[in-house]
């Protein structure tokens, strides 16, 4: 299944895409992507049902979790092009400097207050930051709670898939030797359009890939990351309680603004959009 949040003639509903991603149909009673969590079963056989759906050009797609229930998990440094990039740029600082990646992943979080939805547009708070950079990566929906979860059974823990874009004030990230104030400015975690969920892709092979004012600036697949999707979670879920509707970010691949010299960070006007397989275009807009 292929789920959204949308709006539509001023009410806001959760629906279901078709196959061909030209339609969306209201699912009736669900309040929320935690509802559809946790009624999975029963509204994968309502799915099958032929349903009136609206063309998705005309609703207004709106991120799948708006305000997720606790931070959003993100995990630095996952791509070793990107570890390169970054290491070389000058703003890294903090207790995972370096381009070499030991056996542990670098998690970090990201407030709610982060979350935003498909062509919203980002702040670039020009107040607090001027050095704002994109972040395309795949983001894991969990749908099963679990502690201590083996790699073996990851997949049994996931819901589905989406896209975020990890926005972050590299002067931020640099200059408290810690990241989470470059990554947790208002507005700077773009998600959506649509949350895939896991029996619908292979999140060991999905390209990723993100333009800036149309220029392909990342172009990767997740086959790449170092710490892959079960690793992850069996990482992160090591003594933590992992809970429905929890969203874990993969991190990012090479490309992004600081990689460039002079770097290229985002300015007023700027449009991001980052393709996913399967996950569709999230877009956009920073000022
Ligand atoms: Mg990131």
């Amino acid at each position: 299944m292929k789920l959204a949040r949308y709006a539509h003639n001023g009410t806001t509903h959760i629906g279901l895409i078709d196959r061909s991603e030209k339609t969306i149909a209201p699912l009736p009673g669900v309040s929320d992507m935690f509802d559809v969590i946790a009624r999975a079963d029963e509204i994968k056989k309502a799915a099958s049902k032929e349903t009136q759906g609206h063309p998705l050009a005309e609703v207004k797609l709106l991120a799948p979790i708006p305000v997720p229930h606790r931070n959003i998990f993100c995990v630095g440094k996952n791509y070793s092009d990107h570890a390169r990039e970054f290491s070389n740029s000058g703003y890294e600082a903090g207790a995972v400097k370096g381009a070499e990646i030991d056996s542990y992943p670098a998690v970090f979080t990201k407030p709610a207050n982060t979350v935003v939805g498909p062509d919203d547009v980002v702040h670039l708070h020009p107040q607090a930051t001027s050095s704002v950079d994109y972040e395309a990566e795949l983001a894991l929906i969990i749908g099963k709670e679990g502690r201590d979860i083996k790699p073996e059974k990851a997949y049994e823990h996931i819901f589905g898939y989406t896209i975020v874009n990890d926005v972050t004030a590299r002067d931020r990230q640099r200059n408290h030797k810690q990241w989470f104030l470059g990554k947790a400015l208002d507005t700077f975690c773009p998600m959506g359009p649509w949350i895939a969920t896991s029996d619908e892709l292979d999140p060991e092979n999905l390209d990723v890939k993100c333009w800036v004012n149309g220029e392909l600036r990342q172009n990767a697949n997740t086959r790449d990351l170092i710490f892959n999707v079960p690793s992850l979670l069996a990482s992160i879920s090591a003594g933590l309680t992992l809970k429905p509707g929890d969203v874990i970010a993969t991190g990012t691949p090479a490309g992004v603004g600081l990689g460039f010299n002079p770097p290229k960070f985002l300015r007023p006007g700027d449009s991001v959009s980052i393709s996913i397989s399967h996950l569709g275009t999230l877009t956009n807009t920073f000022q």
